[in-house]
C-alpha cells in the first residue's frame, strides 16, 4: 500500500507526532513523540500476542503523574495489539486518527545492503524487505506485520523504515566479509551486516557531544550490553567494525546468546550430539550465553549469586567480561586511536561491576575506572573516567525510540520544508 504523498500547504504539514513501533515476534512497544521538543506523550508495552495471557501496558506522559493503565487477556494478533493501543492512545486525547500525527516509524531489523538510510515505505521497500526474511527470519516477518497493521490504520500516512543495520553499511569490506568462499558467500547474502545500529549511531553521536567535540573528531568504542549485546568501533563518525554479523548471534556473550564459537561446534553437535539445526538454533540463540552459562540471564541475578559466592555466577561472570575486554582489545588495535569507550543498555547503564571488571587492567591502552564516579547511578550522559586518564570511558543511556523518530521526522520534514512531496517510492540514499 503506498500513502498518499502529502503536498506542501497541507494540515499534516503543521504535523509534529511521530509514532514510533517495534514490532517483535509476539510484541509490540510503542511510543508517541511530540517533536516540538522530542517529549514523550506516551508509552506502551503489548507481550504475548496471541497467547490467553496477553497484556497491554500504557501510560501515558502528559498529565503530572504517569500512572501506567494494565489491560489483560488475549490479544489475538498484532493488528488487535495495534487497536489496542490506539484506542489506550485516544483515551488519553492522543487518537492515531488526529492530524498532528505526521508519520509512523517502524524499527527494522534487516535492512541488508540495499538500505543505507531511512526510508519511506512503499510497496516497493516492503517487497524488499520481504526478499531479506531468509537472512533475517526471526525479526523481519515480525517488522513487516507491523507495518502492514499500521498502514491499514492510517493508510494515508508516510510510513519510515528504520533499520538496525544501516548504521553498520559503512564498514569496509575487510571488515564486512567472512573468509569463506565468495561465490557462496554472495549467492546466498552471507556477510556481516551488524545489528543495535540505531543505539551505535546515538550513542556514538551523544558521546561525542560529551566530550565537546564533533562525531567527526573522535573515535569511539560503543558496548551496547542489553539482554543482546554488541559492540561497535565508530570512527569519525562512521562505522568500521561491530560484533554481531550474519545474524545476532556473533560476538559478545549476551543473556541467551552464546557469540563467538567455533562453527565446527555446530557440526559436533549434528554428528555427535545428533541434534537437528532448529534444535541448534535454539540451544545458541535461547539456551547460551549467561543463561546457558550459570541459569541465569539478569545481570542483577548473577552478581547477587556472585555476593552469595555462587562459583558458576562468578564464572558467568567472568567469560562474559573476559569476551568484551577482547573486544575492547581489538577495536583499540582496529581504530589505532580511541577518545572513548562507551557504555549503554541495561547492563552497560547500570551495571558497575561489569564496567569495573571490563576496563580493569587496560591502562596500557589508556583505560581507567575512577571508582566512585563508576559507582553513580544516573540516568545523563557521565564520564567514569579520571580526569587525567588518556582515553575516556562514558555511561551513555541509549534511546533507540528518540533516534528512530528524530530520523522518521527528519525524512519526512526534509521533503515538507523543500516543498516537495514526501518522496514515496524512493530510497533515500
Ligand atoms: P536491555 O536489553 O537493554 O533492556 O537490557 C536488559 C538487561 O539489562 C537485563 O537482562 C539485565 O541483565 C540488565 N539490567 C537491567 N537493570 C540492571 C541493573 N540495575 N543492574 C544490572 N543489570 C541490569
Amino acid at each position: 500500500m503506498t500513502p498518499t504523498p502529502m503536498k506542501e500547504g497541507s494540515a499534516a504539514v503543521q504535523a509534529r507526532r511521530v509514532l514510533v513501533l517495534n514490532s517483535g515476534s509476539s510484541s509490540v512497544k510503542y511510543q508517541l513523540l511530540d517533536m516540538n521538543d522530542r517529549s514523550r506523550l506516551a508509552i506502551g508495552l503489548v507481550e504475548r500476542i496471541g497467547e490467553e495471557t496477553s497484556r497491554l501496558l500504557h501510560t501515558p506522559l502528559t498529565g503530572g503523574d504517569a500512572e501506567t493503565r494494565e489491560r489483560t487477556g488475549r490479544i489475538a494478533d498484532h493488528a488487535a495489539a495495534l487497536k489496542a493501543a490506539a484506542e489506550e492512545l485516544a483515551a488519553d486525547g492522543l487518537g492515531l486518527d488526529s492530524p498532528e500525527l505526521a508519520a509512523i516509524g517502524h524499527r527494522v531489523v534487516h535492512g541488508g545492503l540495499r538500505f543505507t538510510r531511512p526510508t519511506v515505505i512503499t510497496d516497493e521497500v516492503l517487497t524488499e524487505i520481504e526478499r531479506l526474511v531468509p537472512v533475517a527470519p526471526l525479526h523481519n516477518p515480525a517488522n513487516i506485520t507491523g507495518i502492514r497493521t499500521a498502514q491499514a490504520l492510517r493508510p494515508d500516512l508516510p510510513q519510515v523504515a528504520v533499520f538496525d543495520t544501516a548504521f553498520h553499511t559503512t564498514m569496509p569490506e575487510y571488515a564486512a566479509r567472512y573468509a569463506i568462499d565468495v561465490e557462496t558467500a554472495d549467492a546466498h547474502r552471507i556477510r556481516r551486516y551488524g545489528f543495535h545500529g540505531t543505539s551505535h549511531a546515538y550513542v556514538s553521536r551523544k558521546a561525542a557531544e560529551l566530550l565537546g567535540r564533533t562525531p567527526e573528531e573522535v573515535n569511539v568504542i560503543v558496548l551496547h550490553l542489553g539482554n543482546g549485546a554488541s559492540a561497535s568501533a565508530v570512527a569519525a563518525g562512521r562505522c568500521v567494525e561491530t560484533s554481531m554479523g550474519l545474524t545476532p548471534l556473533e560476538g559478545l556473550v549476551m543473556g541467551t546468546r552464546s557469540g563467538d564459537i567455533d562453527p565446527a561446534v555446530t557440526f559436533h553437535l549434528k554428528r555427535v550430539a545428533g541434534m537437528s539445526t532448529d534444535e541448534i538454533d535454539v540451544l545458541l540463540n535461547k539456551k547460551s550465553g549467561l543463561l546457558g552459562l550459570c541459569g541465569d540471564n539478569d545481570m542483577r541475578e548473577i552478581r547477587r549469586r556472585i555476593d552469595e559466592g555462587d562459583e558458576r555466577a562468578a564464572l558467568a561472570f567472568d567469560i562474559y567480561v573476559h569476551r568484551l575486554k577482547k573486544y575492547i582489545g581489538a577495536y583499540s588495535a582496529v581504530l589505532g586511536r580511541v577518545d572513548a569507550v562507551v557504555f549503554t543498555a541495561g547492563v552497560g547503564e547500570n551495571s558497575a561491576p561489569v564496567r569495573e571488571a571490563a576496563i580493569a587492567g587496560l591502562e596500557e591502552l589508556g583505560l581507567v575506572v575512577d571508582a566512585g564516579l563508576n559507582a553513580v547511578r544516573s540516568g545523563e550522559p557521565r564520564l567514569i573516567s579520571p580526569n587525567y586518564a588518556r582515553v575516556a570511558v562514558a555511561v551513555v543511556p541509549t534511546d533507540e525510540e528518540l533516534e528512530i523518530a528524530d530520523q522518521t521526522f527528519a525524512l519526512v520534514g526534509r521533503a515538507e520544508s523543500a516543498g516537495q512531496e514526501v518522496p514515496v517510492g524512493q530510497v533515500d540514499n
